[in-house]
């Protein structure tokens, strides 16, 4: 009787010949983009402006333009901000009895500084979670380029 045994899965490998790329620690790689630095050394600045992230990183030279962050550091950042001033406002509405001018005074200027805040490193995270995934060019090849 013979046995067949199914071969390993490689991930992260291309062709036959091509040798798997090094892993890339996700949880890390995140952690440093929220933090705002390069997802790869961790030291250098990831954004050029506001929310400009760099050419490349000016410590380590990775390549950071290939992020394609987009639309999901604010979706994230109106998730987290809509559940905390939500839960707030009613926490605050359960035990006052503030009309409405007051509430529209704390809130609003509540809500917009906390979208400020967590925009940037958000956006820092989804760049770390680009980079770690090897996502858009982050692989070493374009769009499209790798399937
Ligand atoms: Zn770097």
């Amino acid at each position: 009787m013979t046995q067949s045994r199914a071969a390993p899965i490689e991930y992260g490998a291309g062709q036959a010949d091509e040798p798997a790329a090094p892993r890339r620690d996700l949880w890390r790689s995140i952690g440093r983009g929220l933090l705002m630095r390069c997802p790869h050394c961790g030291e250098g600045k990831l954004f050029a402006g506001f929310l400009t992230s760099v050419e490349a990183c000016e410590v380590c030279h990775e390549l950071i333009h290939h992020h394609r962050a987009d639309d999901l550091p604010p979706y994230l950042t109106v998730f987290i901000v809509g559940h905390l001033v939500v839960a707030l406002f009613m926490g605050v509405e359960e035990v006052t009895t503030l009309p409405l001018w007051a509430h529209l005074t704390i809130w609003i200027p509540v809500t917009l500084a906390l979208s400020l805040v967590l925009l940037r490193p958000l956006k820092g995270g989804t760049i770390g979670l680009q980079w770690a995934l090897r996502m858009h060019g982050f692989g070493g090849s374009p769009d499209g380029a790798d399937h």
